[in-house]
This record gives C-alpha cells, sequence and structure tokens, in this order.
C-alpha cells in the first residue's frame, strides 16, 4: 500500500510529465479497472478524449488530475467558474502504478488503462495504469468547492475544487495550507488517544500506520496519549515529526526516480533502512542507546494493528486512552 510520500513522488512525476498535454486516445485493456466509472468505459473513454490536463493535484492519498473541458476557451481554463469541471481520480489501491512510457514501449504484464497524450511537450508520451491485483482503479469525477476555499490540495494551480469524494478529508502535513495551531485546538477539543487521531482522515489526512509510529517516535509521544491533554509544544514537535519523517521519504523515493518512469513503489528502500521504531521490535531504541539509556523497541498490538514504541522514551502516559 503506498504512502503518501511515494503518491506525492508520482504525483510530482505526473505534474512535470502530464500536465498540459491534451489525452488524444483512451484504451481501456480491463475494464475491472474502471468500475468505480459509474457510467462506464464507453463513457468514460468519451469524457477523457479531447480533454486537457491542467495539473496533479494531491490531498493525503488522492490523486487526480483536473481536466478542462475542450469546449472551454483557453483564457478561462483556469477559472473555476467556468465550469463544468472534471478530473481523472487515481485510486492507487494495493499494487496499482500510473506510470509514463514512450509509445514503443512495450506493454506491461499488469496494463489495465492507457492514455495517449499530445506531443504538446516536444515528444508523445502514454500515460499507463498497471495494476496487478485491481483494488485500484480510474474514474473521471466531477469536482466540488473546498470547505475552505482554498486549493484542492497540494498541486500547481489554485483551482479551489476538490473530487466530492476526497472534500471530507482534513488537509496533510506537507499542504502548504495545513494549519498547525488549527490542528492543535481540534486535537485538543477531542476526547481520544493521539494515534487514533493522527489516523483519523477528517482530521489530517495521508498518515498511516508506519507514519504514525514514526512520528510518535519521533516527538516521543505514547500512541495511547489523550488528546485533549496535549501542550502546544507537544503538538509542535509531533507535527515536525511528520513532516520530517515524510520529507526524508520524498527525499529517498526522488533519488531513485527515474523522470520517466513514475513508480509508486520507489520509496520501499526506504523503509528497510531508515525506520527508528517500525519494525524493530525487540531492537534499541537509537535514540536512547545514543544517550547510553536502555530503552528497547516492542511491538503492541492497538487498534488491530501493530503499534511500536520505545519502553523508555513513550513510557504509558496516565489516563491513556487505548
Ligand atoms: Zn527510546
Amino acid at each position: 500500500m503506498p504512502e503518501l510520500p511515494e503518491v506525492e513522488v508520482v504525483r510530482r512525476g505526473l505534474a512535470s510529465w502530464v500536465a498540459g498535454r491534451t489525452i488524444e486516445a483512451v484504451d481501456v485493456v480491463d475494464a475491472r479497472s474502471v468500475r468505480r466509472h459509474p457510467l462506464g468505459p464507453e463513457d468514460f473513454r468519451g469524457q477523457l478524449e479531447g480533454a486537457l490536463v491542467l495539473d496533479a493535484v494531491r490531498r493525503g492519498k488522492y490523486l487526480w488530475l483536473p481536466l478542462s473541458d475542450p469546449d472551454v476557451p483557453e483564457a478561462r481554463v483556469h477559472d473555476p467558474g467556468a465550469g463544468p469541471h472534471t478530473a481523472l481520480l487515481a485510486h492507487l489501491g494495493m499494487s496499482g502504478q500510473l506510470l509514463v512510457e514512450e509509445p514503443e514501449a512495450p506493454d506491461e504484464k499488469h496494463l489495465k488503462v492507457r492514455l495517449t497524450l499530445s506531443d504538446t511537450l516536444g515528444m508523445p508520451r502514454e500515460l499507463r495504469f498497471v495494476d496487478q491485483r485491481i483494488f485500484g482503479g480510474l474514474a473521471v469525477v466531477p469536482l466540488v468547492p473546498t470547505h475552505d476555499s482554498g486549493p484542492g490540495g497540494r498541486g500547481d494551480s489554485d483551482l479551489p475544487l476538490i473530487p466530492g469524494e476526497a472534500a471530507h478529508i482534513g488537509r496533510d502535513p506537507l499542504d502548504p495550507l495545513f494549519d498547525p495551531e488549527a490542528f492543535h485546538l481540534r486535537l485538543r477539543a477531542r476526547r481520544t488517544g493521539i494515534k487514533r487521531a493522527l489516523l483519523d482522515q477528517r482530521l489530517v489526512s495521508g498518515i498511516g500506520n508506519i507514519y504514525a509510529d514514526e512520528a510518535l517516535w519521533g516527538a516521543r509521544l505514547h500512541y495511547a496519549r489523550p488528546t485533549d491533554t496535549l501542550r502546544r509544544p507537544e503538538t509542535e514537535r509531533l507535527v515536525h515529526a511528520v513532516r520530517d519523517v515524510m520529507g526524508r521519504a520524498l527525499v529517498a523515493g526522488g533519488t531513485s526516480f527515474d523522470s520517466l518512469y513514475v513508480n509508486v513503489n520507489g520509496a520501499s528502500g526506504y523503509f528497510s533502512r531508515s525506520l527508528d521504531a517500525y519494525g524493530r521490535a525487540g531492537r534499541a531504541c537509537r535514540r536512547c542507546a545514543a544517550a547510553g539509556e536502555g530503552g528497547v523497541i516492542v511491538r503492541e498490538r492497538f487498534m488491530n494493528r501493530s503499534s511500536y514504541r520505545c519502553t523508555r522514551c513513550q513510557p504509558v502516559p496516565r489516563n491513556a486512552r487505548w
């Protein structure tokens, strides 16, 4: 399952290779991969052919390409009033990949959808959706106004529109409009444990189990810490830790990122080397070891999954909320 930094790597690749091109042809190789498009493969094709890709935008793990209707005059394509606006929404699922390829490149074994793009940027390209396990898929969806009138998510355009199914989720920590102070106040207003809150997409999006454990380790907070007892410096530490661990994953994903090959799984090497808590059960806590202390990482069942923490620098809090 791709985590937010991997999706952001994909978004950047799409922004540089796909935005600004027109979709000239659509080949639905496997109709199961457009099952989320309610009107079927023919309608999917009809809505995409001729559309101009304006940008690549992401909020949390939601990724979409805002499209301009071919009938909207060029001067108005970025005008939110010049609707109707739609987007190509990508669900990556467990194994979905979006690849930018030269048309001559051989088809991938699990190729599901092929979009032929104009050669506006000097060379023809194809955008290919490849998915081995078919949990992912593509759909053309209407865009709705954002609740806060800000941009839909992280992208190059300021279009204040978002797919309806993503409109309820909070901005993610890599979004320039993510507001740490508002986040702190919303945490304080809740009566839950901090890890539950971090995984609640309505509060903050894009933080999965691995990044939650890493960020809590970075901020020296136990996962069952009551959110209503968080002090402002603790929330600041937590936001800093989330951004830090995601930023490091982005850099790692970026170094293995071939500009022509947008690969969702590119950051996997990062996980094996750089994680401080997740997957390290029974091993010494790196921070404690550096201070000459004996903290050990333990794995515990929490919310039906594994949680990793240090026994010494993330102790069980008073009034823990499990
Ligand atoms: Zn420790």
